[in-house]
């Protein structure tokens, strides 16, 4: 199956790997202590990375508010899609809203936590 993963996982590891590389580069502004401006440069770039971090974050928190919580038909756990298709938390299993795709499972009834 390859290393698939959901879509709200692939941007919480893009989010998560920004801020590594952030401090990474923060980390290495200490070694030109001795010259403020370019420490000064380096913080200033890693803050950068840390502040799309946070960006990126939101936007997850943004993108969380419009999954929806299905039941997943073949290993019967509660998983969270976004959009049209997208595939199972757990055991990677291709999932679709499109009835037109797959059976009525993803029907209504599975919606209404996400509704306000
Ligand atoms: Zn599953």
């Amino acid at each position: 199956m390859g290393k698939y993963s959901s879509k709200i996982n692939k941007i919480r590891t893009f989010a998560l790997s920004l801020i590594f590389i952030g401090f990474i580069v923060m980390y290495g502004g200490i070694y030109f202590r001795n010259s403020p401006l370019v420490m000064t440069i380096f913080m200033l770039i890693g803050l950068l990375f840390i502040i799309a971090s946070t960006v990126v974050y939101f936007w997850i928190g943004m993108l969380s508010t419009k999954t929806i919580q299905v039941i997943c038909p073949n290993c019967q756990k509660p998983t969270k899609m976004l959009g049209r298709v997208d595939m199972c938390m757990y055991c990677r299993e291709p999932l679709t809203m499109d009835p037109n795709l797959e059976g009525k499972e993803f029907d209504e009834s599975y919606n209404k936590r996400t509704k306000k």
